[in-house]
């Protein structure tokens, strides 16, 4: 039996950890805070996510918990509606072209999929050292334990401490943009995803997550990474939402738990080839961190999961496993990352001559509903 351990408890390593299960491994998932569970934010699936979630088995479950809707209605700043594009369902006519979802919602489907098969999952434990001497991967961790493994993946996000160990230290670009996420009860006209002209560079859209919720984003421009203290955050997502008509204003008024509210400083990584060393490797955000302008991200860490397990199935040797799943996900993770920040950058700098939004999401979201 091939002992893998899987470090962090995010999208990337639940999935991981489901995609191992069609091989014959054993495997530990370690994470660092004492449970393993998401924001109390929405997140928004598109059809690459959805293939991804078909593949592991989750996907009935997912559409069943989630709210999908294949189109998106694009208003102006009143409110009104200029247009509702159709989104095509690549997957058939029964699976929709975007989806919206709870993120807890989806961390507690793919954690119980993978503690059903039998994976070990240890929390408020974290590696601290990797010695990979290519025979055996040997790992101490925090609580003094160490144990031997043949492959170490790190699932572990954007400041990822195995992919340090891997290829060195590596900084986060700051995308002088951050996200405010707000969950609300969904209005009975809310039954697609909403995308609304930007105001004086803040730009906001919703996505239904579930008959009685959707959440509402803002993308706002930012000179630093400081973070404003979590009490303050629910009156500054209204004053944001404060230019904008139609049915924000009501929404407005559901704002104000902190709880249900998020703030994010939008970082991008694209972390450089190979993405291993001997037996150790990363997945997900560790390898390449995206802002969220084409709802792609979490649907690369589902690909990578997938692409990972089907190279070690299709190779004996794990390095050649690990170069291969390497090949097959740098440009397409890379095009996700350059995408999207291209994106924010024509949201920040409106006066971009060339700039062209609409055909730059349609054209990226029709390459990524190709296979892998
Ligand atoms: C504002 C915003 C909105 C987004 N919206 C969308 C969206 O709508 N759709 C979409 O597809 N994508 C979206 N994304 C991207 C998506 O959320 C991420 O790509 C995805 O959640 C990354 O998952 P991950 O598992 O790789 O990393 P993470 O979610 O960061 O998980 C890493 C896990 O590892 C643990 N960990 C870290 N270090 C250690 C350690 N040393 N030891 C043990 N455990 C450790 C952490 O505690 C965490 O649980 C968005 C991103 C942002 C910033």
């Amino acid at each position: 039996v091939t002992r893998a351990l899987i470090v962090g408890g995010g999208i990337a390593g639940l999935s991981a950890a489901l995609a191992l299960g069609e091989l014959d491994y054993s495997v530990d998932l370690v994470e660092r805070n004492d449970t393993v569970e998401a924001l109390g934010s929405g997140i928004t699936l598109i059809t690459a996510a959805m293939r991804a979630l078909e593949r592991l088995g989750v996907l009935r479950e997912c559409i069943d918990h989630g709210y999908g809707t294949s189109e998106v209605g694009l208003h102006d700043v009143d409110g009104d509606l200029l247009a509702v594009v159709p989104l095509p369902q690549a997957l058939g006519s029964d699976v929709p072209g975007v989806m919206g979802m709870m993120r807890p919602t989806l961390h507690r489907i793919l954690l119980d999929h993978a503690v059903s098969r039998g994976f070990t999952v240890r929390t408020g434990l974290s590696p601290e050292e990797i010695v990979d001497d290519e025979a055996m991967a040997t790992v101490s961790f925090s609580d003094g334990s160490q144990r031997e493994y043949d492959l170490v993946i790190g699932a572990d996000g954007i400041r990822s401490t195995v992919r340090e160990f891997v290829s060195g230290s590596l900084s986060a670009q700051f995308q002088h943009q951050v996200c405010y996420r707000a969950v609300v009860p969904r209005p009975a006209s809310v039954t697609r995803e909403i995308v609304f002209d930007g105001f004086k560079r803040v730009h906001i859209g919703f996505t239904p997550t579930g008959d009685d919720s959707m959440y509402i984003y803002c993308l706002v421009p930012a000179d630093d990474m400081n973070r404003p203290p979590d009490a303050e955050i629910p009156s500054l997502i209204r004053g944001y939402l404060k230019p904008f008509g139609g049915v924000v204003p009501e929404l407005c008024d559901h704002i104000a738990d902190p709880a249900l509210v998020n703030f994010t400083v939008l970082e991008t990584i694209v972390a450089p080839k190979p993405w291993f060393r001997g037996r150790t490797t990363f997945v997900g955000d560790a390898a390449h961190s995206t802002t969220p302008h084409i709802a792609a991200g979490a649907a690369m860490c589902l690909e990578d999961a997938l692409v990972l397990a089907e190279e070690l199935k299709a190779n004996e040797n794990i390095a050649q496993a690990l170069e291969s799943y390497t090949t097959r996900r740098f440009d397409r993770c890379k095009f996700v990352v350059e995408t999207s920040a291209q994106l924010g950058y024509w949201q920040t700098h409106p006066d971009t001559v060339g700039a062209d939004p609409q055909a730059l999401i349609g054209g990226a979201l029709e390459v990524l509903s190709a296979p892998f």
